[in-house]
């Protein structure tokens, strides 16, 4: 079986050896390999830095806004394929696979639209001018300086395109070249997009790299200059942010990694916030086979409401049909794989000794093959312990824990240790805004439904590309997207000083946000 190529020194290239097989998760089967053993990384990241990096910069926000629009409507040509290889490589149903590709391609559209209203300034800036001094032709003022390294991209298997091109987007808007590397498992869908959009020839050479394959030594070759942005498992976040050449060159680092969200009901758990909340929850469970890093993980209910919202979870999963995602009646597929598999169901035996099974789906899986397939069945548990705010268990899995107060809900969302996102419901405008401000220090983003929103907000676990997505703490303290917000990590905010005409001449180039 061929190897998928890598794209680096602005050219496909291929790795030795046998490779690491990319499998369907539904019936087992080996789908591509891909190997990037013996690639030169170095060189190609050098590659991005030299013939990129000043290609990119040479264009103003505007233009490479407009090359983001290309990459956009370019990808949107071939959906059918996006569609099918996330079915096959990462057991997506066309929902779970929506979320990933039309994420993708909105992210792309939208940073486009931005990008155009800034106008072909190459630098940004940053507040006004500052009086420094009793001369008043002396000034200062802050701007923004595109980086002249590379963004280094490094993405989790839960969203091979979204992953990719959200953070692209925002590096190539600031006019950084990116070397992007997938998560093995997930790769084929980001390497099949990468090759489709370097085949049209929208990006100058070297502006978009792609590793496929284990990231081997990449590390050992950034230099200062150059950024990181990693989304993953907290313990791979570590590593990265310790490896010693990340240290010594002083990269900069942007880390989305775990996090045990919370979903809240308000104290009155009442009925006009009890139907949304479960809803909530049981969408949260079962959307990509619950394999978010945004997905409710605990289920945090006024204590005499915990059993009325277990058996309402429990009705929902009940009716909701697993197995093969090619089905049109699947709601949910299996995970991406068998590893998968096996470290969520030993997540649900850890977490189980403290807060046990209140339920779990039982019944045939539709069309697929319980042996061959990562499938696990949805499981809800019930309970407070320790586990239960730190053991992030990936899939369709979810905790109930009962709370006795106000004080009680907020002390226990906080044990998360900083989450990516935490959802309050509840027809109580006092205890929506106490939330907003007890939780918020913990929390990248706040999630506050009162009734007059229930039907139509965005959900718990959706990032938007307007709105900043990162977490304090465990979850990594990153922060990514957000609008113009996200363009600051790609570039150096300086101070500069000097008379109001060199000060009026530099604004010549400014774009102003
Ligand atoms: P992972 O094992 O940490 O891997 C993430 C990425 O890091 C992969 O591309 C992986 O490549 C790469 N990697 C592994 N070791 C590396 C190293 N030493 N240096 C550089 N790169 C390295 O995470 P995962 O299993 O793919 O994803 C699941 C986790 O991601 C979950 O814990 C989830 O909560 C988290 N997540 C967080 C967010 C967020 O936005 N906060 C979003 C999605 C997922 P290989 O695949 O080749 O090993």
């Amino acid at each position: 079986m061929d190897l998928l190529p890598s794209f680096l020194s602005g050219r496909a290239q291929t790795g030795t050896g046998d490779g690491t097989a990319l499998v369907d998760p539904t019936d087992g089967n080996i789908l591509v390999r891909t190997s990037a053993e013996g690639l030169d990384l170095a060189a190609g990241l050098d590659f991005a830095r030299t013939v990129g990096g000043p290609a990119l910069r040479a264009l103003g926000y505007a233009a490479r806004a407009a090359l983001l629009g290309q990459i956009s409507d370019r990808l949107a040509l071939r959906r059918d394929d996006w569609y099918r290889i996330a079915r096959e490589n990462a057991g997506n149903t066309k929902a779970d696979a929506a979320i990933d590709i039309e994420g993708a391609i909105g992210t792309l559209k939208y940073f486009a639209k931005l990008g155009a209203a800034l106008g072909n300034g190459t630098l940004l800036s940053d507040g006004g001018d500052i009086r420094l001094a009793r001369d008043p032709n002396f000034l200062g003022r802050h701007i923004g300086v595109p980086a002249k390294g590379v963004a280094i991209q490094i993405n989790a298997f839960n969203f091979p395109a979204w992953g990719l091109w959200g953070k692209a987007a925002v590096a190539l808007l600031a006019g950084v070249p990116v070397l992007a590397k997938p998560a093995t498992a997930t790769a084929w869908l980001a390497q099949a997009m990468v090759a489709d959009i370097l085949a049209a020839g929208i990006l100058p050479a070297g502006s978009l790299s792609l590793l496929c394959g284990a990231p081997g030594g990449l590390l050992d070759h950034v230099r200062c200059g150059d950024t990181i942005a990693f989304t993953g498992s907290a313990g791979t976040g570590r590593a990265i942010r310790r490896h010693p050449r990340v240290e010594s060159e002083g990269i900069r680092v942007n880390i989305e990694a775990d996090s045990l969200n919370a979903a809240l009901l308000g104290p009155e758990g009442d009925a006009a916030s009890f139907d949304g909340f479960v809803r909530e929850v049981v969408r949260e469970m079962t959307v990509k086979a619950g394999q978010k890093c945004t997905a409710i993980r605990r289920v945090l209910v006024p204590g005499p409401r915990a059993r009325a919202v277990a058996d309402a979870i429990a009705a929902l999963l009940d009716g909701l049909a697993v197995g093969n995602p090619a089905d049109p009646a699947v709601a949910m597929g299996p995970l991406v794989s068998k590893a998968q598999q096996a470290d969520v169901e030993a997540g649900i035996a850890q977490l189980a000794a403290a807060s046990p099974v209140a339920y779990r789906k039982s019944g045939a899986l539709v069309e697929a093959d319980p042996a061959k397939g990562a499938f696990v069945m949805p499981t809800l548990l019930s309970g407070d312990s320790d586990l239960v705010h730190d053991r992030e268990v990936f899939g369709p899995v979810a905790t109930i824990v009962p709370y006795a107060g106000r004080d009680e809900a907020f002390a226990l969302a906080r044990r998360g240790g900083g989450s990516l996102a935490a959802s309050v419901f509840s027809a109580d405008p006092d205890f929506l805004t106490d939330a907003a401000a007890a939780l918020g220090d913990s929390h990248g983003r706040l999630l506050l439904v009162d009734p007059s929103v229930t039907d139509n907000q965005t959900g718990h676990g959706i990032v938007l590309p307007s709105l900043l997505h990162g977490g304090p703490g465990r979850a990594g303290d990153g922060a990514e997207l957000g609008g113009l917000k996200g363009l600051w990590f790609y570039h150096q905010r300086t101070a500069v000083q000097g008379s109001a005409a060199i000060l009026a001449k530099l604004a010549e180039r400014q774009s102003r946000e």
